[in-house]
């Protein structure tokens, strides 16, 4: 099989101002990739002939084909992605109605968007509630593979480029086990020039790797941090997350303190409510204690069962006690509504289905 092109869209625009001459093309090359959404380099108008045919024969433009899209009843639109290798990710778009005051203090209805993206196909933390988790782990996503998945959600939603959304890495593998790749692209998203993507809008989910989030710190990028935590004592947790074993929930909660926080915002918790194993109040009071010295936000999250899963859904009322409790306790907790409960829209179920394993 000859040898797969790389994408442009793996360069930080430095990088690329190294790789082409005259260097002052990168930003322009940027600004049509990502402000202007071309589809290929010959319509890239300001850019020498040459040069469009040199970046035809060395980059792909667009990594991405989309396999597969389900919109769910709420709006949230979930894909599949097909990468240069026959590989396959999943990324979801969530749309929640935002009311604000424009500049003329008139309010103003529009969609607030935020984009769940994918940094490895499967992966190796091998959750035991996690369907991502079943299929092993195959390989990281490139920069530009991870960057792609937000660029097509704008591209084929018609989000015009300057408007602004979230990005979660809450999609399928552990985005601290591909940290380089991971830090390049928030970085690509970062530029003005491109995406324009403030780190402070972007949140990296990570299953507790405490050594990379020392590092992710030390890279002092400026993204949010999310904890799934899930279990309050180590041995549950180290049922459900087996590599707690070698990152426990102390040395977690020692790495999130020397994280540097924005000192506005909180660190996210989120736990995943499975019944009868951790939806009690007993942990609820655990939770608490945990988080005593950490500005903190938790968030609950239903666990979405699946076939063959040993684990259950929880009732809501025990959803509801257990964020009470939180609350009346001081922490600032929310639900994780269902969204896009009908179309599976926890990682890794999409893909699940398109492949007939269920
Ligand atoms: N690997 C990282 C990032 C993404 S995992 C992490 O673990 O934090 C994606 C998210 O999906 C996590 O919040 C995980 O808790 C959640 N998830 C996985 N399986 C789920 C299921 N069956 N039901 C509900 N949420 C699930
Ligand atoms: Fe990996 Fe996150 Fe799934 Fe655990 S929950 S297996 S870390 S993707």
């Amino acid at each position: 099989m000859s040898e797969l092109k790389p994408t442009i869209l793996d360069f930080t625009k430095e990088e690329l101002a190294k790789e082409i001459k005259p260097a002052f093309r990168a930003k322009q090359i940027y600004n049509w990739i990502y402000a202007r959404y071309v589809n290929n380099f010959s319509e890239m108008n300001n850019i020498p002939k040459a040069m469009k045919e040199d970046l035809e024969s060395r980059f792909i433009l667009d990594p991405l084909k989309i396999l597969t899209k389900e919109e769910s009843n709420d709006g949230t639109i979930k894909y599949l992605f097909e990468l240069p290798d026959g590989k396959t990710v999943e990324s979801v778009l969530l749309r929640m109605k935002e009311d604000e005051f424009d500049c003329d203090g008139k309010l103003v209805h529009h969609a607030k968007y935020t984009v769940c993206v994918s940094t490895q196909v499967g992966c190796k933390v091998g959750c035991t509630f996690c369907l991502t988790a079943k299929g092993g782990f195959t390989r990281d996503l490139t920069s530009g593979e991870i960057v792609a998945q937000v660029l097509s959600l704008k591209k084929d939603n018609n989000i015009s480029p300057e408007r602004r959304l979230n990005i979660v890495y809450m999609g399928m593998g552990e985005p601290l086990d591909n940290l380089d790749n991971l830090a390049r692209a928030i970085t690509i998203f970062k530029d003005d020039d491109g995406l324009s993507i403030s780190s402070k809008r972007q949140t990296v989910s990570t299953s507790g790797l405490s050594s990379k989030i020392d590092k992710l710190g030390q890279m002092d990028l400026g993204v949010h941090i999310a904890i799934s935590l899930h279990a309050v004592d180590d041995e549950l947790r180290t049922e459900l997350i087996p590599m707690n074993k070698a990152h426990n929930i102390a040395s977690i909660i020692e790495a999130v303190k020397r994280f540097p926080i924005d000192t506005r915002k909180r660190v996210m918790f989120e736990y995943l409510v499975i019944k009868d194993k951790n939806d009690d109040l007993s942990s609820a009071k655990k939770l608490v204690k945990l988080l005593t010295d950490i500005k903190a936000k938790v968030n609950l999250i239903y666990f979405n069962p699946y076939p063959g899963t040993p684990y259950g859904r929880p009732t809501k009322q025990s959803m509801v006690d257990f964020q009470e409790y939180l609350i009346k306790h001081g922490l600032l907790c929310t639900i994780r509504d269902s969204k896009g409960i009908d179309i599976s829209a926890a990682c890794g179920q999409l893909k699940e289905k398109t492949e007939g394993e269920y």
